[in-house]
Order: C-alpha cells, then structure tokens, then sequence
C-alpha cells in the first residue's frame, strides 16, 4: 500500500491511509481510473483545459508551455513530485517509491473472490496479486479473467519469474496465462518518512504561486484530493483579497 519495504513510513501516515480504508469501500472504477480526472474536468467550461501541453516555466502570474505562454492571476502546480519540484525549484525534493505491474490472460480464475492476496511466505517478490476483473467485470472479456500482480522497488524480476510465483501463491499452474504487459512506474508514490507530525504541507508559496498533489497531504488518491481541495480554498482566498 506504501509501496515500502522497509516501513520506514511515517506512523501518522499509516494511521490516515488506515482510517480511510475503515471509513470507505475499496474499488477501482469501472471505465478505468481515467474516469475519476474525466468526473473532476467534466463540469468545467469546453476548452478550458489543454491537454498533452508540457509546462517548461512557472513565474508568479505566468506560465510557459510548448504551446506558448498563458498570464493569470494565480498558478497551481498539480505535476508529480519530481516535476514539480523542477517547476517550483523551493519545494523539497521528495524521495519516490517504484512500482510494477504484471498483468495476466486466463481462462479460469484462480480464485472466485475480488481478493487482494498478500504472500504469506513473505518471500518479498510480489506485494500483491487480484483477479481485478471479479472487482471490475468491465477490464475482461465474457469468459476471461485479467490478473494484476504488482511488485515494490526497482528492478523488478522477468515476467517468469512472476508466474512462477503465481502458481504457487494461488496454488494451481499458470502456465496456460496468457501476459499482456507489464507497466513500470518508477515513480509512483511519494515517500514519507518521519517527522510527518505536520501532515498537511503549505500549499500557498506566496505571490499567486500554490502547489498541489499527493506530496502535500498523505501519498494516495485521497491525499491528492484533499490536497486539491485545501489549494482551491488557498487560491479562492487570495483572489478575493
Ligand atoms: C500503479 C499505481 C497504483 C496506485 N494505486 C493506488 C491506489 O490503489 N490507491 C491510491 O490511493 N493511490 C494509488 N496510487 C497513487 C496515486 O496514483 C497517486 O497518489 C495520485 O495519482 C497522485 O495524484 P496527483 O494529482 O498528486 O499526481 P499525479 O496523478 O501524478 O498527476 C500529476 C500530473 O501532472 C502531469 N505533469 C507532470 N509534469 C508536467 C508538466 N511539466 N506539465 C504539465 N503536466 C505535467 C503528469 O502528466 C500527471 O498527469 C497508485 C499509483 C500507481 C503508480
């Protein structure tokens, strides 16, 4: 869940991403996660948003993209952690955690249950595996099952490996699986080690400049959400002086 295998995560954030698991229902949507920044643009005016348009500069009340240069009274920074800290050269340099997903083809499902299965052996190569399909029919077609098996840290083992890691987690061959890809993502998720005691980073950097994302709250979707939440209030705030 922290994407940390030496829980050297800060105990507040265990505590926060814990009680939002008790609070909620755990799920991925069914038209894929794009549908959750799909739901958050749809209410806004048609044109308003440019997409695939690289920012290269942020100065207070300016911002320099490949497509030209935009002015405006307040500017949000919503990138990734390491890009951001790029754009907003004050902000820390955050340490970021790698993750690695396997995705998988079968016929028959290894379990019936939407289950998040975790190795009992502790043998520390893959952090977990679902037949993600029983929690969302959509990701499959009729009569097939889509497996995800995701693996901490970098350098992640060959594809074999995995199966072979597969088979004996859920206890049956996998050798008639069919791998459709595997999606490396070397920085997934913001580290947070101690003092953490501070949860809530600032998000307003002073003339017109605000930060946003996972880095500034706890390092989750929620995290991100409030985090957009608190810098909306932040930059409302300021343009009504
Ligand atoms: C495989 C994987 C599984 C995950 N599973 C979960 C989960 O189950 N639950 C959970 O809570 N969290 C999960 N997370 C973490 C979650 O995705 C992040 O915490 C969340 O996406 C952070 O949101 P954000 O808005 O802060 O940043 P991001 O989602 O990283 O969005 C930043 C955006 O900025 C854009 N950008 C970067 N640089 C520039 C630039 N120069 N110009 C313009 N745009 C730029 C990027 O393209 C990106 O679209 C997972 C992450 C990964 C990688």
């Amino acid at each position: 869940m922290l994407l940390d295998r030496e829980l050297a995560t800060s105990s507040h954030v265990l505590a926060v991403i814990l009680r939002s698991f008790a609070r909620g229902r755990i799920g991925v949507p069914a038209r894929g996660m794009g549908a959750l920044p799909q739901a958050v643009a749809a209410p806004l005016p048609a044109g308003s948003i440019a997409l695939r348009t690289p920012v290269t500069r942020v100065t207070p009340g300016r911002v320099r993209t490949e497509a030209g240069e935009i002015t405006c009274r307040a500017v949000v920074v919503a990138a990734d952690p390491p890009a951001a800290a790029t754009l907003l050269p004050t902000l820390d340099r955050v340490r970021m955690h790698a993750y690695t997903t396997y995705y998988h083809r079968t016929e028959t499902a290894p379990l019936d249950e939407p289950i998040l299965l975790l190795d009992g052996d502790r043998r520390e190569l893959v952090a977990n595996t679902v037949v993600l399909s029983h929690a969302a029919p959509t990701y499959a077609p009729a009569g097939q099952h889509l497996v995800a098996t995701s693996v901490v840290g970098p350098q992640p083992p060959p594809e074999r490996v995995i199966r072979g890691e597969l088979a004996r987690l859920y206890g049956r061959s996998t050798a008639d699986w069919t791998h459709l890809t595997t999606v490396e993502v070397p920085d997934a998720l913001p580290a947070a080690p101690p003092p953490q005691s501070r949860l809530r980073k600032p998000v307003a950097l002073g003339d017109g400049l605000f930060v946003a994302g996972d880095h500034r709250d706890s390092p989750s979707i929620q995290g991100a959400l409030a985090s957009g939440w608190r810098t909306a209030g932040a930059v409302l705030d300021e343009l009504r002086g």
